[in-house]
């Protein structure tokens, strides 16, 4: 079908709620993509934070072929093979004792969420049921994660909200201490903010919560989905903070493209949920766990988190020393391969021109250039794109 008559058709049948770039993919290969008129894009967006091994990455291929020549789906009613394997690797190398799955970020925030009010009614707690997040936070378009999330602009328009949940300034541990109320059942905040700009706290700050939450009695409940499989350069990035959660939720990069969701959780935390207490028709599908096991095993095993860690403190130099150069440059920020530039002024346009010189980024909060390429990027795309960013920039 011709480019103009898939525009036309996306826009006119698909719901209206993406600002799409101009452009039609057809084809990956690594950190590599292609459009149907055979112009070439390097890849520092990942599909947002997702394709963490790169496009079309040939042993997560052949897993999804043999599984889908195997078995697509089943339901929870049975017992299937891949994602009791995930479930070992992602328990083995977490502080989680056991795994819910789902199919997308939301849909692992909304486990966490339900977790966190059943586990204070079994604990002798009734009367807790409030969550304290983050002003700036994302954490789904689901009714109670928008709710959960402290960002006006999604909740605009589909009040009211589910109650319940009570926001703070990020990386503020004084605004936690006094939002700690009797009715409060969890803390739910992301280690490194992603989508409210790629805002890294304080060193203290994770830790300060994980205290207020034991003293408490309370969950602490850590969204990784954007920061978790490696993103920052460890599997966790609470890791990077010496402090374990009791509910982590992952999705983005844990089946390197396929719909995958996952709730983790300590023995103590998950022992709230029974069955018939929540379920999900596709969680745990065959298909997606096989790709999931490939990428555990391959950022684990391959060098993947190495090469995150060396190119991501790289790529964290040059865009520094691009802020030197250029005074648009407020801020540049991030952890491993999830970097931000902020610039004191609107960032979209650069998307564009980005774009026409072969690279795909991202822009958040309307000033923040978002770099989440894949995880196997090299200094040479990196050198590349800082190019074209000194180039772009004002
Ligand atoms: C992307 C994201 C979500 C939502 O994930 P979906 O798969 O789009 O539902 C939630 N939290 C964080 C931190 C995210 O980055």
């Amino acid at each position: 079908m011709a480019t103009q008559d898939i525009k036309s058709i996306t826009d006119q049948f698909i719901a209206n709620t993406y600002a799409r770039q101009p452009i039609l993919l057809t084809r990956g290969e690594g950190v590599t993509l292609w459009d149907d008129k055979g112009n070439q894009y390097t890849d520092f967006l990942a599909g947002i934070a997702v394709c963490i091994l790169g496009h079309a990455h040939p042993a997560v291929a052949d897993a999804v072929c043999a599984q889908a020549r195997k078995l697509c789906h089943v339901s929870n009613l049975f017992y299937t093979e891949p994602a009791a394997m995930l479930a070992k690797q992602l328990t083995d190398h977490s502080f989680a004792d056991r795994v819910f799955f789902g199919n997308s970020g939301a849909e692992a925030n909304e486990a966490a969420i339900k977790l966190s009010r059943k586990y204070a009614k079994e604990n002798g707690h009734p009367e807790r049921y409030r969550i304290i997040t983050a002003e700036k936070s994302f954490h789904g378009r689901t009714m109670a994660t928008l709710s959960a999330t402290g960002q006006h602009k999604i909740h605009a328009g589909f009040e009211p909200l589910v109650e319940g949940f009570d926001y703070v300034p990020y990386n503020d541990l004084a605004a936690v201490r006094s939002a700690i109320t009797d009715e409060t059942c969890a803390i739910l905040v992301e280690p490194v903010q992603g989508e409210g700009g790629v805002i890294v706290p304080d060193p203290g700050y994770l830790k300060g919560l994980r205290e207020l939450c034991t003293e408490n009695e309370i969950l602490l409940m850590l969204d990784e989905i954007q920061t978790g499989m490696g993103r920052t350069g460890k599997l966790f990035a609470h890791e990077h903070f010496g402090i374990t959660p009791d509910v982590a939720t992952l999705a983005k990069g844990i089946a390197n493209g396929l719909p995958m969701g996952a709730m983790l959780a300590t023995e103590k935390a998950a022992e709230a949920l029974t069955p018939g207490s929540h379920a999900s028709t596709f969680g745990g599908n065959p298909v997606a766990a096989a790709a999931a096991l490939v990428v555990v095993e391959t950022l684990l095993h391959k060098g993947v988190l190495e090469n995150c860690v060396s190119v991501g403190a790289t790529f964290k130099d040059k865009l520094l020393a691009l802020a030197d150069s250029h005074d648009c440059v407020k801020n540049v920020r991030g952890l491993g391969l999830m970097l931000g530039m902020e610039l004191d002024r609107d960032a979209m346009d650069l998307v564009a021109r980005l774009r026409d010189k072969g690279f795909l980024v991202n822009c958040t909060q309307g000033t923040v250039l978002r770099f989440v390429p894949p995880l196997i990027i090299t200094e040479k795309e990196i050198d590349a794109l800082c190019a074209a960013l000194d180039e772009v920039l004002p």
